[in-house]
């Protein structure tokens, strides 16, 4: 669903904090199409989340942490496209809706949720330290609303991932990282069936 790296598009990142809370908040909640909030959209219903650290180290220096939600769907013949989708990798970045406890502005330290500083997320800025590019860092989150199928994602790399029935999912560095990540992401995690055959 998300990680905690700094390279967020709408620049505004989540750090572990927040990532903590929404693994505790996200179970049961929904998963729809397209953001819209209408029974007829929801698809999928998460059922475990579970935190998978990595031993790199975000920008903000924490360790690179990812948000894995579980979701369940049933198979029927009115999603039986929808699930064709997700297996070819059509439908596959999500984005995540929920509100934070923190949104602390990376130019002057203020909390946006509380107060209002001038400065925009995602413009450049003259500080001591040179030029730099504003981000609020969600720090912390009070309430988890659902996880959308989206176009463009906030966060570059969430996405469907393959479920290894338990075994963790060991990645090794490499150069064609995001190769490997597109690959990955064909397989979605809903198709446990599958998944086990392949890992026997
Ligand atoms: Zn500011």
């Amino acid at each position: 669903m998300g990680d905690n790296e700094t390279d967020d598009r709408n620049f505004e990142p989540f750090n572990l904090n927040a990532l903590k809370d929404m693994k505790r908040l996200y179970i049961g909640k929904t998963m729809i199409k397209d953001h819209v909030r209408k029974a007829d959209n929801q698809i999928a219903r998460i059922y475990d989340t579970e935190l998978q650290q990595e031993t790199k180290m975000t920008r903000a220096n924490e360790p690179l942490t990812k948000l894995i939600a579980k979701c369940y769907m049933v198979k029927t013949e009115k999603n039986a496209d929808l699930i064709q989708e997700i297996k070819a990798g059509i439908k596959k970045e999500v984005s995540t809706s929920c509100r934070p406890k923190h949104a602390w502005c990376s130019i002057c330290g203020v909390d946006n949720t509380k107060d209002w500083c001038s400065h925009w997320h995602g413009r450049e800025y003259d500080t001591k330290e040179g030029k730099k590019i504003c981000y609020f860092t969600l720090d912390g989150v009070k309430e988890a609303y659902e996880v959308s199928f989206v176009a463009v994602p906030a966060q570059p790399r969430a996405g469907t991932t393959k479920n290894y029935g338990g075994k963790k999912q060991v990645k090794k560095e490499s150069n064609n990282e995001s190769l490997k990540l597109e690959l990955e992401s064909l397989d979605s995690f809903i198709f446990l069936e599958k998944e086990r055959k392949d890992d026997d």
